[in-house]
């Protein structure tokens, strides 16, 4: 190995002849003339210096990962003083000192990281007191049928209206002849709880049978809006984009956890309604998650706009803001289907 000509003699740099043997090669090539040892000395160091800074990093040991830093200051101090003679000695100078300049920058910025940098303490989440179980409102949510009455509902066909179905030991049951019915109250992204029952005695078939529907957004009469369908999927075949647990004519459920017939069921909702511009463009289509009897059977689906019965669904000419949530009466033959315990946290 040749000597290596250093052109200072600056104290700090105390890179010995045993150390630049870690790179024996590297230090073969970049000192085999001359005119490059100085390069090869410094190309040498700036690797063992990186080493060095590496293991410190790795072993948390901070007051040493300061000495090499240190270190790295000499190496920038002395390197001005070596005799550069050409242009491309110069170019290879700016390398050095860029390279050294970034590692010492990497240095000190891990060095100045801790723990605490990436903890927050606000907003603080508002406390909420869950139910007893999964399936009761906590204490910010907004009943919207508890048993008792339909104060929160109006009827669809006859806005300002009573919601005409009915209520009894606690249950609410779809009334066909009166119609949908709707919240008084309108939502744009919330959480809904909701639990239904086909009749046990159910008949029909396909979209016959015990077929009602949850609307996310109502918006407009009749079945205008967003349908998260009701049906009897237990045994029932029919088009999987229309059974229990689809977005309608859009979105197939990702599995079929129905129970049968006079057992009670649950839907969990997310739902973020859609975003239009002010000239009625859409800025943001309305995504669902939904969870059937606690099963995830839509996960942040994108909707294609509101439902629609025949052809593809669009949100042209839907442009709209918050809106009520709507319980579908079908127009099915079959017994009409029952609810109870829904309510909704707007998010
Ligand atoms: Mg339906």
């Amino acid at each position: 190995m040749r000597t290596i000509a250093l052109h200072s003699s600056h104290a700090c740099l105390s890179v010995t002849i045993e150390k630049l043997l870690i790179f024996p090669v590297l230090t073969f090539v970049m000192c085999n003339d001359s005119r490059n040892c100085s390069y090869g000395w410094f190309s040498v160091g700036n690797l063992y210096f990186f080493q060095r800074t590496i293991s410190c990093l790795k072993r948390c040991q901070y007051d040493e990962l300061f000495k090499t830093i240190s270190s790295i200051w000499d190496v920038l101090f002395v390197f001005p003083t070596f005799d550069i003679e050409n242009q491309t000695k110069t170019m290879n100078k700016t390398v050095y000192v860029l390279a050294a300049t970034a590692l010492m920058a990497t240095s000190f910025n891990a060095m100045a990281q801790k723990p605490e940098d990436t903890e927050v303490y606000t907003p603080v989440p508002a406390v909420v007191t869950p139910g007893a179980n999964n399936q009761d409102a906590p204490s910010d949510a907004i009943i919207l049928f508890n048993g008792q009455n339909l104060g929160h509902w109006e009827s669809v066909n006859n806005p300002g209206q009573p919601a005409g179905w009915d209520v009894a030991n606690g249950i609410l049951t779809v009334n066909k002849k009166a119609g949908n019915i709707q919240t008084k109250d309108k939502f744009e992204d919330y959480q809904l709880h909701i639990e239904w029952r086909i009749p046990a005695d159910i008949e029909g078939e396909g979209q016959g049978r015990g077929n009602s529907g949850l609307f996310l957004a109502s918006i407009g009469s009749g079945d205008a809006g967003y349908e998260l369908q009701i049906l009897d999927s237990y045994k029932n075949k029919t088009y999987t984009n229309g059974q229990a647990g689809s977005i309608y004519k859009q979105g197939v459920p990702l599995v079929n956890p129905a129970r049968m017939p006079g057992e009670w069921q649950t839907y969990d909702v997310i739902w973020t309604a859609p975003r239009f511009n002010e000239d009625g463009s859409l800025k943001s289509p309305a995504k669902v998650t939904a969870l059937f009897n606690g099963v995830l059977v839509q996960n942040d689906f994108i909707l294609k706009g509101p439902t629609q019965y025949i052809g593809q669904p669009s949100y042209d000419k839907a442009a709209h803001g918050p809106s009520p949530i709507k319980l579908q009466a079908h127009g099915d033959a079959s017994k009409p289907i029952s609810f109870r315990n829904i309510w909704v946290r707007k998010l």
